[in-house]
């Protein structure tokens, strides 16, 4: 069946969805285009086939480029690994803003497990992609049936089909995509990932020196997140650090290492990295931090407004 929406392009970039194990049952994201859409209405572009740890930001430039390249489609799917799926599809998200629905998926089981879950998501995802309910709904994730915003994804468990926590927008089964809730669109401009200034990430814990911050800052990081115990609290030798930073305008985010956790200004610590120039990060988890730091400074944002509207 045609699309109503028209055509709809899948774009690969590898992941469990398309892996097949070798020899030493090592899953290995080999599997093409062709052979993944068997059977869907759907145009290919084969543009990675790599684990999604492999990714860089110049890549998710490669991607959303692909995106661009089908602008003529009715909706685009991409198939990508879990691992990063949620720095991606936020990163995309951030940067596009047609009104052709960009769908992401994967799977949680090898593409030649007798219980794969690929095709089954990569049906869905193409019913959503060719979805008038979808139209200018931006970036959209969906695997096992569930459609999420990308802002707030976190994968959270590895042997659940769902995989991930997030915000759920509806639904998509038997080719029909139900919308249950409205959906956030955080548009920043059409940047460049590869051009955007250098976020590092930070681990806080018993003990944590400000040897890692420095030495990401020696490296050019012009932002920092912190991944930082409870509820946004760290020792007192990163709240220095941080002080001793955000002097030289690198901005500062504080996300939590809590998973569902929310980062706020509500201990002696906490309130020390906000009155240090640290920004409070309370509904994103780290690696999402990362991507809107990146993000806001790229675009040349204000770093308090993005997070205030969108962290
Ligand atoms: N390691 C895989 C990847 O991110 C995991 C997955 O796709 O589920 O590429």
């Amino acid at each position: 069946m045609i699309s109503p929406m028209g055509r709809v392009v899948v774009v690969t970039t590898g992941g469990t969805i398309a892996t097949i194990s070798d020899g030493d049952g090592v899953k290995r994201p080999t599997r093409r285009g062709a052979d993944l859409t068997a059977g869907l209405d759907a145009e290919v572009i084969d543009l990675m086939a790599v684990d999604s740890s492999q990714l860089t930001p110049a890549d998710w430039d490669r991607i959303r480029s692909a995106v661009a390249s089908a602008d003529d489609a009715g909706g685009v799917v991409i198939t990508h690994g879990t691992d990063t799926m949620e720095e991606t599809a936020l990163w995309l998200e951030l940067t596009y803003d047609g009104a052709a629905p960009v769908v992401i998926t994967g799977a949680m089981h090898s593409g030649d497990a007798p219980d794969a879950d690929g095709p089954g998501n990569l049906r869905d995802a193409v019913t959503l992609a060719g979805s008038a309910n979808a139209c200018g709904l931006g970036v959209l994730v969906t695997l096992a049936g569930t459609v999420w915003q990308p802002l707030r994804l976190q994968k959270a468990v590895t042997a659940d089909l769902r995989g991930f926590r997030g915000e759920v927008l509806g639904t998509v089964a038997d080719g029909l995509f139900t919308a249950q809730r409205s959906k956030d669109r955080p548009f920043l401009g059409p940047l460049s990932a590869a051009d955007a200034p250098r976020v590092d990430t930070i681990a806080v814990y018993p003990g944590t020196d400000a040897v890692a911050m420095d030495a990401c800052v020696a490296a050019g990081a012009r932002g920092i997140v912190l991944e930082a115990v409870g509820s946004g609290n760290a020792g007192r030798a990163v709240i220095d650090g941080v002080r001793r930073h955000r002097r030289d305008g690198v901005a500062v985010a504080v996300s939590t290492r809590v998973p569902g956790g929310k980062a706020s200004a509500v201990y002696g610590p906490g309130t020390d990295l906000v009155d240090a120039g640290a920004v409070m990060v309370p509904r994103l988890a780290p690696a999402q931090a990362r991507v809107l730091l990146m993000g806001a400074l790229a675009a040349g944002s204000a770093v308090e407004d993005v997070f205030a509207r969108w962290g």
